[in-house]
């Protein structure tokens, strides 16, 4: 696409795509433009339904019958099944537990322990906050001599990756600016050095495709309630190669991932696979609506999820670099699709009134602190429209200045 697009291109994109079918499977009003997907994605009509089902009959009527009746007990690992099957993971690797820093400190302390005489972390400055102030508690649980976060940037992390690092912890898409890293290198880099990788993957898991068994990946958390739409809170899942589930061995030793939690018996014995990652009770309630969720990803193939996200932000792009009035929005997303995940960003020093001014008109995207406004593009409902539309309301709103007004400028709580 050279010259710039007209409305009935940007049209005849959706009326050709393959993925168009599947907005009408989620609730979203007609009028509402979601870029946001990255942060917390829509809601699939049968997730309403399957959280009505749950509470009213399961729970309302059954009672505590469900844990057999309604197979409440194999939630994580039917579930963990599911998102194996997006990542790329044979059965039996995956499993839905607890929020995805929960799970990243089970998995960091359990990798240091099969490194011993090893004690480095090595990650990436700019992390995921989160990731790098559980990789820090982990550091203060375990003691300072024995562990130690070497925190690198993006440049350099091939060079650092050595054989006195235990784990490589890094997030496959950054989620700020949307680079996303060669997970097959980093990952071999990471296994000629006899170093354990960690990959979290909540920005690529339901927008990138991922092959997890074949990139040799040894283990990965990852998000339930971006791109897999699972609702707010979602459970997270753990992915462990299988190689590994003999030497493994997590901190949180909940009866859930007990051997036979239903013998109660006074000594922990941890379960042979990825289930000794649970730790206490499944979030019932929402593990049923993240697994009705994951029906909306039945029979996609992720290869044309990745192309559309492709498409819609390359349109973005070449729309906002055609805008006289979108011209002081510097990307901060590398330029090739094929580096990126399924978001753009673009710095400005009034990105979070732009942010909220945007809002105002019925777009919803967000700002990342301290000046980044983040476009996400979530395939299976935004359409080749929305960005037409989404990017003339923004031209308009940076050239009039509506964004300067001080309801817009007001930082709330949550951003
Ligand atoms: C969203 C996200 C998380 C979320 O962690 P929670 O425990 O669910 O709050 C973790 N890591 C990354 C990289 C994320 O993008």
């Amino acid at each position: 696409m050279n010259k710039l697009p007209t409305l009935a291109d940007v049209e005849a994109l959706d009326r050709l795509d393959p993925l168009a079918p599947k907005r009408a499977e989620f609730n979203l009003p007609d009028d509402l433009i979601y870029l946001d997907g990255n942060s917390l994605g829509a809601m699939p009509l049968i997730a309403s339904q399957r959280a009505r089902e749950v509470v009213e009959r399961e729970w309302g009527q059954d009672l505590i019958r469900s844990w057999n009746q309604h197979d409440w007990i194999n939630l994580p690992s039917r579930v963990g099944g599911k998102i194996g099957k997006l990542i790329g993971a044979a059965p039996g690797q995956t499993i839905c537990c607890d929020s995805t820093s929960v799970n990243l400190y089970k998995l960091l302390t359990c990798a240091l322990g099969m490194q011993k005489g090893r004690t480095g972390i090595l990650t990436q400055q700019d992390n995921f906050p989160a990731d790098l102030y559980i990789a820090a508690g982990v550091k203060d649980s375990i003691g300072g001599q024995g562990c130690e976060v070497i925190t690198v940037q993006e440049g350099e992390l091939l060079e650092r990756i050595d054989t006195t690092i235990a784990v490589l912890l890094l997030t496959h898409v950054n989620y700020r600016t949307a680079a996303v890293h060669d997970m097959e290198q980093l990952t071999a880099r990471a296994h000629e050095n006899g170093v354990l990788v960690i990959w979290d993957l909540s920005h690529s898991v339901g927008a990138l495709p991922l092959a997890l068994d074949q990139w040799q990946v040894d283990f990965a958390v990852g998000c339930g309630y971006k791109y897999l739409n699972g609702g707010p809170g979602a459970p997270a899942f753990i992915y462990a190669a299988s190689r590994h589930h003999a030497a493994m061995r997590q901190p949180l030793q909940g009866w859930m991932g007990h051997k036979s939690p239903f013998e109660f018996a006074p000594d922990y014995i941890a379960a042979s696979g990825v289930a000794q990652f649970l730790c206490g009770t499944p979030a019932v309630i929402s593990m049923s609506v993240l697994e009705a969720a994951l029906q909306v990803f039945d029979g996609v193939d992720m290869e044309s999820v990745r192309r559309k996200s492709q498409e819609l932000s390359e349109l973005f792009l070449l729309l906002v670099t055609r805008s006289e009035a979108l011209q002081k929005l510097r990307l901060k997303s590398p330029l090739a699709p094929e580096k990126r995940g399924s978001h753009l960003a673009f710095t400005h020093p009034q990105a979070y009134a732009i942010c909220q001014a945007l809002i105002a008109q019925n777009v919803i995207c967000d700002f990342r602190a301290p000046a980044t406004l983040r476009i996400g593009f979530a395939p299976m409902y935004v359409s080749f429209r929305n960005v037409w539309d989404a990017v003339s309301r923004l031209g308009q709103l940076m050239e009039d200045k509506t964004y300067l007004h001080a309801e817009f400028t007001q930082r709330r709580l949550v951003t």
